[in-house]
Order: C-alpha cells, then structure tokens, then sequence
C-alpha cells in the first residue's frame, strides 16, 4: 500500500492528505494537545505501524459509537485531528500505547482504503480569525471562567491555567480548555466541530460555566459533609482523649462500667430462656453503640426493665386457714360474713390449688376496709402485697405500656406493680376497677380481662416488653366502689364480696380498737398521754364525718393526735383525754349537723335513701303542682328507669283518687313537677318509687311528709311495693342522718340479720307490701285543706 502523501486535488482545490486512521473510543483529541492512546485493536495497530514506518501523520478521529469493534467510514465522524505519532511502547498487558500530539483539524473527504486498516483522504481546516473586539472578550471571558474552574476544581491542575493564558490564538485556547474538561465525548466532538473558532469559543464558555456550576455546588456538600465529619471526629478524639485520661486516674470507662455491671446482673439472675437471650442482644448492641447515641438510655432502661421484673424469684404460700382467721380478726372489727366468704375461697385454694378459683372482688364504699383485708390475706398466706389503681384508666396502653418505638416508652401498669411486688406470686389488688373508661383508645378491660383469665395470662403481653410475661402464680383481687360500672364481662370471672358500710357503733369500736391505737403509735403518742372518750368519737364520727367507711374518722383523729403532739413538744402539758368539748379547739366547728336535716314535716318533700358509691345517703324527692294540662316535668338528672318510676307514681296516685279524697281530674288542670336535688348528680333505678308517690300525694292531700321517716322501695301501678338492692347501705344511712323510722319493701326482711342491733334499736325498721301501708305512716295529718283552685297559686312556689 502506498504511504500517504500530500497532494492537491485539482489545480483549483484544497490540499489534500492520505493518513492512516486510528479510531478513537470514547476520546477526541485536539490539536495541539498530547495525548496517551491505548490501542489493541488489529486494525488500529496496522494503521499506527505503517504510519510510524512511512515516517507519516495519522488521523485520529473520534468513532460515533464506542462499543464497536470493527470500523468501517461510516462508524467515524467526519472531523478528526491530523495528528504526529511520538513513542511508541508495547505494554506488558499486550496494548500498544502510543503518545500522539494533534497538529491541526481536518476534514475527511473520502476513504481510500478499508482494510487492513482505514486510509482517509483529509483536507486540512484552518483557524485562523480576525481578532475582533468580540473575540477578544470572548476569550477573556473563558480565560477568566476557566481560571475560576482550575481553582474550584480538585483534577485540573494550575498549570492547565498557565498554558491558557500563554495561549493568544482564540481557536487553540477553546481546545486547550475543551481538552482539559472533563465533558462527555459527544461535547467534546461538537467542540472539536466548530470549525469557526469564535463559535468555538461560546461552545467552551457555556461548557466552562455548566462545569463551575457544578464544582461550586459539589464543594458546598463536601463543604457541609466535612463540618459534620470533623463534629464527628472532634468529638471522638475528645472521648478517645478522655477514656485515655480516665485510664491513667485508673478509671474506667462509665459506658463500658455499665454495660459489664447489666451483663454481671444478668448472668447472676435466673431468667427464662427467651428472656435472657433478648437480654443478651441487647446488651450487644448498647456495648457497640457510641455513649453518646440518643439510643443508649432507651436500650439501657429496657435491658434494666428485663433485669428488674421478677421472673422467678416466688414466696412459699402457707395456707392456713386457722392462722389466716386469726390474722383477719387480728386486724379487722366485725365483717363476720366477709371474712367467712375469704376464709372459705382460701380453703378452696389449699385444697385445690389447680382449680381456676374465680377473681375475688371487695365492693363497697370508701374505707370500709377493702385494701386492708387484702393486705390481710397476703399477710396470712406470706405473700408480697403490691396495688395498682385502675381508676381513670381509658386507654389500653396504660395497661399493656406502649411500643418501644414511642419516646418515653415504658411498661405498662400491671409490670411496673409487679416489679415493685419483686416476686412472681404477689397478692396484686386491682383497685376500683368499676372506674376503668372505655374509649376511642381501645378497651382497656379488654387487656384486663387478658391480665385475669388463667387461660391467657400465663403469657401476658406487654407492648414495650415484647416477651411474654407469666402472671398465672399471681393471686388477683379486686376493689370496686360500686359492682353496676364494672363491665359485665369482668364481673362474670370474680366473687363479689360486699363490704356495705360500717354503724355507728361498728365504727365506734373499729376506731377504740384500731384507729385510735394506730395514729397514736404513728404520732409517737402513747395511751398515757393521750386518750379518746367514746363520747368524743361518737360526736367525731356524727359532726366531723359523713361518710359509709371510716377514713375521715381515721384522719380527723390523725388530726387530734398532730395537735396534741405539736402541743407536747412545746412543752405546753395538752389535756389526757379528748372529750367532746375538746373538739371545738381542735377541729374546729362541727361540719354536719346530725339529726334531721328538716326543721318542720313539709307538703310534697319526701326522704328517700339511695346508694352511691360513698356508701348509702339520703335523697329528698320534691313534688310541686302548677297550673297545666297534666304533664310531667321531671328535673335533677333522673335516668329512664327513674323517670318512668316517676310515672309508675303518678298512675298509682290518679288510680286511687277517689281512695285519697282527690278529684279524679285533678291532673287535666295540673303539671307535676318532680325533682330529686342535687341536680347536677346523675341518679337512676326503680328503688325511688315509693318516696315519688308518696311527695306526690303529700302535694295533692296537702298533707305534711313526716321528717324523720326515710324510705325506700319500687312501686307497681297499683301500689304494690317491691324488693330493692342494697338494704344495710339504705338503713345505715338512715340511721346515720338519725331519722327514726324506715320504710322497707317486704321482701328485703331476709337482709334485716345484717343491721347491727343497736341500729334496729334507734331505727325503727317496718316492712311494707303496699302503698297503702306506707301513707299513714310517712304522711303527718293535713293542716291545710286538699290542693285545689285558689290554692294553686301557692303551690307553685314550693
Ligand atoms: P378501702 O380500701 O375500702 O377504701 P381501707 O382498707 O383503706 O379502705 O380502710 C381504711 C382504713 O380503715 C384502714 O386504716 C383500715 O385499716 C381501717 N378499717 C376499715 N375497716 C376496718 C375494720 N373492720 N376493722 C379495722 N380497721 C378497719
């Protein structure tokens, strides 16, 4: 093959060149720069050896696509560089690499030859261009552009600006910048195209702003990733300074300290398998975390949480039953059938402990001594006793904890009382479960009932545990003020066990025998320095109290002893007995008036009694008439029950109209109103019927209701009276407010054994069927004539 040579075209056309063609992959060279070429391929090599013999110039040119192998003329762009070959080395790796240096563009205007390596004929393109004053600024512009990229930049080096600036023809400084940028080969091809330099040098300004733009904002994040890194190191060298130091003072590390003292605690306790292995992991990842990682305290309270709860550590049960009356009568007055009830359900568990033995569950007003009775039985059979309220509770997370994924995280109500109760078998007294709420927070008797039933709770789940908990070894009570509130699928798993209220004299003895002794140790008093009359605590407990159990009573004679022993240490020489008279000085005025709370028998003003979680109270039912068309009114919170009672009394009374001596039609000229202060208290059941329609006829007969009678009792249409629930709470109450006499449905004789005697004493107690027995003795004889006509007008107002 002949070697190229220059030669012109035509007499009139341009010179032109044959050169042997070595293609480029994924480059363009420019003129003027060196470049290193890594050749392999066959037909490349051929190409550079005959050149290199003929002592010839090569064309280099870029091919349009960098994956192909083999190149024909159509694979190649049109422009190239006419390029000089300097040394060429074999590399151990086989490639050929050969340093050529661009000498000026060319255009190719055919191919002579394709194989074994292309032949092109070129024309060589001049660059020439008159320096204009737009040229000039244009290629001050990149000069400066690119002076900003070499300093923003952390490849190109100063001496790329050098050359630059010591370049003055505008067409080489565009390659010379295009050469160094780091731009895709199609950029740099387009660069190497623009044959008129001045357009040359927009292409590469555009280039150089695209690329300082770029650098600017990849040295703002490297900037802020550098800040964090250096915080980061800051801080480890800080630390790795000060463990250094602590090492030296022959302190260790408080971090690592902790984390060996939880991995000792955790090999000395017994945990169950899945719990000790959780453990384990745990303790893993806090001894890989850096100290100051938010998570730490979070890993390290859970870790403590396993530690903490007992799992295994139990008391032996001793249960006997002749001990345990002994230490129930030991600290508890009366309440001879709940102690009988308690001692019969522990019989039960002695002699079948595998028997799933029903939930026992205290009802009764405040202070009657739910909470020491427990205390009693775990007393008696040696176990913990830890108490946990569930009042107020309404969302199921205060009883199963929150998932460890919430910030403050912690176990639920039943673990943190297990962890104070420190074994796995603690007598666990759930207080007044009839308050749990229900709400748009889930059902948290729901978790309830999971923590009671023996089926599920050997496996109770906690969210922020996450390993089961075993809570079957555990003896629950329960405590309720009132049982109605509990929800219905609790109260079928317990034993209720009614606690009612204590009398006068129960509390009289309950406050000589315990009370009284109790707060004298507890204010460092002695029996000799202090005494209480029985005359003191009766008045105590009727003008300083009002209440079913005996927790004020317990607290006013907290009260006297404080007084007393404020008194003693002053050196002041306080009176040894507490009299009645004493009271005034240290309690102040009486804050009940015992006795009957009217001062005169009214019309339409009947006592009825009710029960309320404080125990059994009085309620007063009003009935007044006023001009109507025979409506009802009823006010003061009634529920359904009470209200259609309401009517129940009504109907009786128009039904025996002409019996009471009423117009028949008297209610087609009237509107009863009916009300049972207080009326912001919401009150419901049937039990307010006979005092209803007792008011009623009181308003109608004009007759006066006899105040010291109370009553109680739900009445038929026609006048039957029936049975009523709560009875001892009902006469106790009663008594307590001292009326005299009580009206009862006959029914409730059965419950007259619970009354202690010295109330059936004070309180007359008489058992009605009718309606018709219960007027002569709650109505007083009329001193005004039957409502009628005229004498509306003053109805109304009472
Ligand atoms: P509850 O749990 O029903 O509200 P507590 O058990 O707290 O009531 O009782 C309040 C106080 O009254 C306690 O100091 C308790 O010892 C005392 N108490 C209640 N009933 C009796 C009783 N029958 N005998 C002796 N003390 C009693």
């Amino acid at each position: 093959m002949p070697l190229p040579r220059a030669r012109r075209a035509s007499r009139t056309g341009p010179l032109t060149l044959d050169l042997a063609v070595l293609p480029l992959i994924n480059t363009v060279t420019f003129p003027h720069a060196v470049t290193p070429l890594y050749v392999s391929r066959e037909q490349s090599l051929r190409a550079v050896e005959a050149a290199t013999a003929a002592d010839a110039h090569l064309l280099v040119v870029a091919q349009r696509d960098g994956e192909q192998e083999l190149v024909g003329p159509d694979d190649l762009y049109e422009i190239g560089v006419e390029a000089d070959i300097g040394r060429v080395l074999k590399m151990p790796d086989g490639h050929t690499s050969v340093l050529v240096q661009g000498l000026r563009r060319v255009r190719v205007v055919g191919y002579e030859q394709q194989e074994p390596y292309l032949i092109a004929r070129v024309e060589p393109l001049s660059d020439e261009i008159e320096k204009t004053p737009q040229v000039e600024a244009l290629t001050r512009a990149v000069l400066a552009l690119f002076e900003k990229t070499v300093k923003a930049s952390k490849s190109l080096p100063e001496e790329a600006y050098i050359a630059a600036m010591n370049v003055d023809e505008p067409g080489w400084l565009a390659d010379l910048v295009a050469g160094a940028l780091d731009v895709p080969v199609a950029r740099r091809q387009e660069i190497l195209q623009a044959l008129d330099p001045e357009e040359r040098l927009q292409r590469v300004s555009v280039l150089l702003s695209k690329e300082l733009d770029i650098l600017e904002l990849q040295n703002r994040i490297h900037s802020q990733v550098q800040q964090e890194v250096d915080k980061g190191q800051r801080e480890y060298f800080l630390r790795e300074q000060m463990r250094a130091i602590q090492k030296e003072l022959g302190e260790s590390d408080p971090s690592a300290r902790d984390v060996a003292d939880l991995q000792q605690k955790l090999e000395e306790q017994e945990l169950p398998a899945a719990v000790k292995e959780r453990a384990e992991v745990e303790l893993r990842r806090l001894a890989a975390m850096p100290p100051a990682s938010p998570e730490v305290g979070m890993v390290r309270t859970y870790v403590d949480w396993l530690l903490t709860l007992p799992w295994s550590k139990a008391t032996d049960d001793h249960l006997d039953i002749k001990a345990a009356a002994r230490t129930l009568d030991e600290n508890h007055y009366g309440l001879p059938k709940v102690k009988e009830r308690i001692l019969e359900y522990l019989a039960v568990r002695k002699l079948a402990p595998q028997m799933r033995s029903p939930i026992l569950c205290f009802v009764g007003p405040p202070g009657v001594g739910k909470t020491s009775l427990g205390k009693s039985i775990a007393q008696s059979m040696g176990r913990n006793f830890a108490r946990v309220s569930m009042g107020g509770v309404h969302d199921e997370a205060e009883i199963r904890g929150h998932r460890r994924t919430y910030i403050g995280a912690l176990p639920g109500r039943v673990l943190q009382t297990m962890r104070t109760a420190a074994t796995v078998n603690p007598l666990f007294m759930l207080d007044e479960v009839d308050k749990i709420g229900s709400d748009f927070r889930g059902d948290p008797s729901a978790a309830l009932l999971e923590v009671l039933d023996p089926e599920q709770n050997h496996a109770f789940s906690d969210h922020y545990l996450e390993v089961p908990y075993d809570l079957s070894r555990v003896l629950f009570v329960c405590t309720a003020n009132m049982i109605d509130p509990v929800p219905p699928a609790l109260r079928d798993r317990m034993e209720i066990i009614e606690l009612p209220g204590y009398a006068e004299d129960e509390k009289l003895h309950i406050a000589g025998r315990f009370l009284v002794p109790r707060q004298l140790a507890e204010h460092g008093l002695t029996a000799e320095q202090l005494t209480f009359g029985d005359d003191a605590l009766r008045t105590i407990i009727r003008e300083y109290t009002h209440e079913a159990g005996v927790r004020s009573l317990e607290r006013e004679i907290g009260a006297i002893c404080r007084k007393a022993a404020r008194r003693i240490t002053e050196g002041r020489r306080p009176p040894r007995t507490v009299t009645t008279h004493l009271l005034r000085t240290y309690l102040g005025p009486a804050r009940f008036s015992y006795g009957l709370a009217e001062e005169h028998d009214e019309v339409g003003v009947a006592t009825g009694v009710a029960v309320t979680s404080a125990g059994g109270d009085l309620i007063t039912c009003e009935v007044a008439l006023l001009e109507g068309k025979g409506n009802v009114i009823l006010t003061g919170q009634l529920g359904e029950v009470m209200r259609e009672s309401a009517q129940a009394a009504l109907s009786y009374a128009r039904s025996r109209a002409g019996a009471l001596g009423l117009d028949p039609r008297f209610y087609e000229t009237r509107d009863v109103h009916v009300h049972l202060p207080a009326g912001a208290v919401p009150k419901d059941g049937p039990s307010a019927g006979i005092t209803m329609a007792t008011a009623l006829i009181s308003a109608l007969t004009r007759r006066p209701v006899r105040r010291d009678v109370a009553m109680t009792g739900e009445i038929t249409l026609r006048g039957r009276v029936l049975e009523i629930g709560g009875f001892k709470e009902k006469a106790l109450a009663a008594h307590r407010a001292g009326l005299k006499t009580f009206l009862a449905p006959a029914r409730n004789r059965k419950d007259l054994p619970d009354i202690p005697k010295d109330v059936q004493r004070d309180l007359t107690i008489v058992f009605v069927e009718h309606m018709d027995e219960v007027l002569p003795l709650a109505l007083a004889a009329a001193t005004e004539p039957p409502a009628e006509g005229k004498a509306l007008k003053v109805l109304a107002g009472t």
